[in-house]
């Protein structure tokens, strides 16, 4: 018995072909789940330099060994794929139910390949799967997509949908379920490339599941033993219950404290006027919470306007990356727009980080007069000007006029508009940067820039920086610290264990909680899981160095090497000088070569010996 369904589903979208698959012990011990069976399936199938809107790329969603079991925060699920906005490895986080119920039909992930004809949409249902058709659906948003999948096949159906922003390829479409988003990377663009509008599945669980011997804890009176000790420890827990309270938006008044609340594209790192839309505000506005599957903390805050402009405005959020990339990023002040702004992004199937990234990427171009109203369809897009950014979202999500070309992300735009745009342009390998300034801590900047999906705040955050235990403005001494939390992020997101959900968990009971669902030792033993960690992110960095990444990459944008960072508190005036020596720590401590990429040693060391030849051809090895 083991909390494994032990097989995947294979879909082919261009010829309808569906298939059970098992997936071998070995590749269970060796990644886990989630993320790290995520890149083993995508390195093993994919060709190198295959476009990732077209058919050949694949977009598989997963789950990990504890997901919907009575383990708290262990229920959401993974989007990994190739990135159109970037060309590396993606990958974003989702939570809700639809995870749970993915076991429940009977399958730790789904591998979609090929592209369909005309709008599709996959359906789940105990032995169950079909492709069938969405042309109703193309062009709805993401909430009515769910509505309308659910008053067909049932209220507990679970779905997984693109919105108008996935079908027309903005390059930074989300996959939306219930109230949460996997937003990062462009994931949903893959799966309006496809065709494919959404996912539902509505198995249950059932007694015949459980006669199969699926999601049956291995050692189940062990299991729920530690599941109802985390229950009571959650009970209490402050940051639990502060998360409850407040969700992430206060974060907002920390991040602006230490002067890493990036505002104004980057230029600054605290707002005037930030307790305008600081947890406060969104207090007074909350009128509810809602939670992923099995999750107690239930983080999500429900806002919804009473007055002003936006007064009937209604949101799951905004939580803290919204609220600084329609906030502090544009200049924004508004709790309003933010609710309106995040709902709109949401129906739309936008991620609000890149989104709201690009619009500062046009508002200090429109300050600079490298674009005017002539570019941007009339818009006057003046810092704070939240009733055009309104409009412009809109124009974004349907690729209308100047959305069309922000559409494209902040890379890509810049190159259009030439003029020295790409100056303005804040990413790491083309991903938007999230909402923690680099110069304020720079640990975040050596994670942003090493990070294998781009600019990520969830690729591994500066824990040492965060909590005092190294200089945020020191650049040099930080390559073991962003090293260790990038393989712990690894393996997390391979458990697929929420960082919100989980308050208080120690690596030791995840080990235990492990190996009592499946039985596997190894899982028990720490140096094994950091090992599983490592390996995760090295065959991300194989990934991309087959595809052409290396040193060169690893780099963050000209304004946060050589422009002091301005209206930071503490952080005031701070610049990255040596991001070479941070990048030579990095390196070291993860047994890269100097050119960023991972030696045949330890590769060897990994288990990844089929990786070698492919790291080889690279020419980068050495
Ligand atoms: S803490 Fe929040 S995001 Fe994490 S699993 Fe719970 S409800 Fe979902």
């Amino acid at each position: 018995m083991s909390t494994y369904t032990s097989q995947f589903l294979r879909v082919n979208l261009t010829t309808g072909a569906i298939r059970a698959e098992s997936i071998p012990e070995q590749v269970k011990r060796d990644f886990v789940g989630g993320r790290g069976l995520g890149i083993k399936y995508l390195y093993d199938e994919l060709a190198p330099d295959i476009e990732p809107l077209g058919p050949e790329n694949k977009l598989l969603l997963l789950t990990g060994p504890l997901g919907g079991t009575a383990a708290q925060g262990f229920s959401k699920w993974v989007a990994v794929t190739k990135s159109p906005l970037t060309g590396c490895v993606a990958r974003a986080l989702g939570g809700g139910d639809f995870g749970a119920y993915l076991k429940f039909a009977g399958f730790d992930f789904v591998i979609i390949e090929g592209q369909a004809e005309r709008p599709v949409y996959i359906y789940l249902e105990g032995d169950r799967a079909e492709v069938l058709d969405a042309r109703d659906l193309w062009g709805l948003d993401t909430r009515e997509t769910q509505q309308k999948l659910q008053e067909k096949h049932g209220p507990r159906t679970q779905v997984a949908c693109i919105g108008l922003a996935g079908e027309k390829l903005v390059r930074y479409a989300t996959i939306t379920h219930g109230r949460r988003t996997a937003s990062r990377c462009g994931v949903g663009t893959v799966m309006g490339s496809k065709n494919l509008k959404a996912v539902a599945t509505n198995a249950r669980r059932s007694p015949e599941l459980a006669q199969v011997g699926k999601l049956v804890p291995h050692d189940p009176d062990g299991f729920q033993s530690l599941a109802q000790e985390q229950i009571e420890s959650l009970k209490t827990h402050k940051r639990r219950l502060n998360l409850t309270n407040l969700g992430t938006t206060f974060m907002v008044a920390t991040a602006n404290a230490a002067g890493m609340f990036p505002t104004h594209n980057f230029q600054a790192g605290s707002l005037e006027g930030f307790e305008e839309i600081a947890a406060e505000e969104f207090s007074k506005v909350k009128i509810g919470n809602f939670g992923c599957y099995s999750c107690m903390t239930r983080c999500g805050q429900v806002h919804e306007m009473s007055e002003g402009p936006y007064s009937g405005a209604f949101s799951e959020g905004p939580e803290y990356e919204t609220i600084w990339a329609l906030g502090g990023q544009v200049g924004n002040t508004d709790p309003g727009f933010l609710v309106a702004a995040d709902a709109r992004c949401d129906l739309l199937g936008l991620d609000t980080i890149s989104t709201g990234n690009c619009i500062g990427f046009a508002c200090e171009l429109f300050e600079r007069g490298i674009i005017t109203t002539e570019d941007t369809g009339g818009l006057e897009l003046t810092w704070g000007n939240h009733a055009a950014f309104l409009t412009l979202i809109e124009k974004i999500g349907r690729r209308e006029g100047f959305g069309e070309l922000l559409g494209e992300g902040v890379v890509r735009a810049a190159r259009r508009i030439g003029k020295g745009a790409e100056a303005y342009a804040m990413h790491a390998k083309g991903l938007e940067l999230p909402g923690y300034a680099p110069r304020a801590v720079k640990g975040y900047g050596l994670s942003y820039a090493t990070s294998n999906i781009g600019g990520s705040h969830m690729y591994g955050r500066p824990r040492d920086e965060l909590y005092g235990r190294l200089d945020p403005f020191a650049e040099e001494g930080k390559g073991d610290s962003i090293a260790l939390v990038q393989k712990e992020q690894a393996l997390d997101d391979s458990v697929v264990v929420c960082n919100f959900g989980t308050s208080g968990l120690t690596r030791q009971f995840l080990g235990s909680l492990l190996v009592a669902a499946t039985g596997i030792n190894e899982f028990g033993d720490m140096a094994y899981l950091d090992r599983v960690g490592e390996r995760i992110v090295c065959l991300e960095r194989a990934f991309n160095v087959r595809e052409g990444f290396d040193r060169k990459d690893d780099t963050l944008p000209a304004r946060m090497l050589t422009e002091p960072l301005q209206n930071a508190g503490p952080a005031t005036g701070q610049v990255i000088h040596s991001l070479d020596t941070l990048l030579d720590e990095y390196y070291d401590a993860l047994g890269y070569t100097r050119q960023g990429v991972p030696s045949q040693e330890k590769l060897q060391e990994l288990g990844l010996t089929e990786v070698i030849e492919d790291v080889a051809i690279s020419g980068r090895m050495h």
